[in-house]
């Protein structure tokens, strides 16, 4: 398969040579290389491929959404563009502020979206000069494998160089420090949980750190309550709440908390209310360590239903219950489809609940309201990377928005939604007594 090599080091060395080679290469050579990927990734079913080899690798999920997150990431992940430069002109002399490539960059991926990152950091990091090799998770090691193989098909059709992209046979937490401490790599970028994002963090590197969320959506008494209902369950349930950005607890205000599950169990979510049920559903997804059960991450909501002893008729995607604000499944990122909701007096007591729950991750938060007033106070509050106003959280990434794709968002190191831009150095060209 293209670009896998036997060990890190082969992998480094080959992402060197071809590094060698792209900074020759003009943005237009670049862009025209991206353009072969999006096609080339879009035809021939390729997105379903991967999108069910994802779910059979790894066990979570579901592929028709992760066909439309692969979709997203192959069409909204922006290209560099020659005009992000800035020129400073004057008596002096001419000053331009413009970007280079970092060089290699060593790409850490999750298991939860695996092909989605590796394609969307392949966009922009190539779109800016640099070279990747990527440490994916071990337990999607076949559809990284695919991805990263296809990537480089479709650069080497275009006319680019070959092993732009690279990864080794080998994938372990030792070669992933191997990269990481390798003096040919010269960023680092990590999409995960804080352990690898801390160690990315502590290597000495440029690094980017995108980590874990744990996203509220406060419902107030002024928000469309059919559309609010619609947009969690499709929101919390892509990808079986896989996503970091994916609703993670509901806060409503009591007064229109009622019509609201009514509404959400209208539109096929499933209201457990025996107390018992609650308890077992709660031991299911988190241990008695107080750790979140792997076995059960990005399971769908049928499974849990059986595991309850509770059938159901028809694909049900999310599980709602009542619990109060300090309940462990309001607490803890659990990336299962089970949303708790908990009801607060008024808004300031919602967003108040909402601030405590996501727990200083500064990550997603969601509001369904049209008080502009209540908005933007939650806005202000929450300090989130992402803030999605009266649409699924989804919106927060392309999806249905304005805006563009990025499945890597680094609200730990600042960056945002990563883009192309994320991926370079400025640099500055400086002409005295020229061209003034
Ligand atoms: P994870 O942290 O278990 O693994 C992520 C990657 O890091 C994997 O490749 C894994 O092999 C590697 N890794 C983990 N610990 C390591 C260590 N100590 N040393 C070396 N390598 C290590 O996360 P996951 O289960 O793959 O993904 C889910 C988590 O990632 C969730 O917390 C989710 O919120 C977060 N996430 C964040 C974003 C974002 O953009 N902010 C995107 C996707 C996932």
């Amino acid at each position: 398969m293209k670009g896998i090599f036997t060990t890190p080091e082969a992998a480094i060395f080959a992402a060197n040579q071809s590094l060698k080679e792209l900074s020759c290469k003009s943005q237009s050579e670049i862009n025209l290389y991206i353009k072969s990927i999006r096609k080339f990734l879009l035809d021939n079913d390729r997105i379903k491929t991967l999108s069910q080899m994802a779910v059979e690798e790894t066990g979570m999920g579901r592929a028709e959404h992760k066909i439309a997150k692969n979709t997203l990431a192959i069409t909204k992940t922006p290209t560099n563009k020659t005009t992000d430069q800035h020129s400073y002109v004057g008596d002096l002399g001419i000053t331009l502020e413009g970007k280079k490539p970092y060089g290699i960059i060593g790409a850490i991926t999750p298991i939860t979206n695996p092909s989605e990152t590796i394609i969307c950091n392949t966009i922009g990091m190539l779109s800016s000069g640099n070279t990747v090799v990527f440490c994916p998770h071990p337990n999607a090691k076949k559809v990284s494998f695919q991805a990263i193989a296809w990537l480089n098909e479709a650069l080497v059709q275009s006319g680019a160089p070959e092993n732009l992209v690279t990864t080794y046979e080998e994938i372990t937490m030792e070669n992933t420090d191997y990269i990481i401490s390798n003096p040919s790599i010269s960023m680092l970028v990590a999409t995960g949980g804080p352990a690898i994002v801390n160690k990315v963090l502590k290597s000495g590197k440029k690094a980017i750190g995108a980590s874990a969320g744990n996203p509220p959506v406060v419902v107030d008494e002024t928000a469309d309550l059919n559309k609010a209902a619609r947009d969690i369950i499709n929101g919390a349930s892509l990808d079986n709440n896989l996503p970091c950005l994916a609703e993670k607890e509901l806060i409503a205000v009591e007064s229109i908390a009622d019509q609201l599950i009514f509404n959400m169990t209208n539109e096929g979510a499933y209201l457990l209310r025996d107390k018992k049920l609650i308890e077992q559903l709660t031991k299911i997804a988190i241990t008695e360590e107080g750790k979140i059960n792997t076995k059960f991450v990005g399971k769908s909501a049928s499974v849990f239903l059986t595991e309850l002893g509770i059938e159901v008729d028809y694909d049900c995607l999310l599980i709602i219950f009542e619990c109060d604000k300090s309940h462990p499944i309001v607490t803890t990122e659990l990336l299962m489809p089970i949303l708790p909701i908990v009801r607060a007096k008024d808004i300031s007591e919602a967003i108040d609940i909402a601030f405590k729950s996501e727990g200083g991750n500064f990550h997603t938060s969601v509001i369904h309201s049209k008080n502009i007033d209540n908005i933007n106070r939650m806005f202000t509050k929450m300090n989130t990377t992402i803030f999605v106003q009266n649409a699924p959280s989804y919106a927060g990434i392309g999806l249905g928005s304005e805006g563009y794709a990025s499945f890597t968002i680094a609200g730990v190191t600042g960056e945002g939604l990563t883009n192309s831009t994320s991926f370079a150095k400025k640099n500055h060209k400086v002409l005295v007594e020229s061209f003034a």
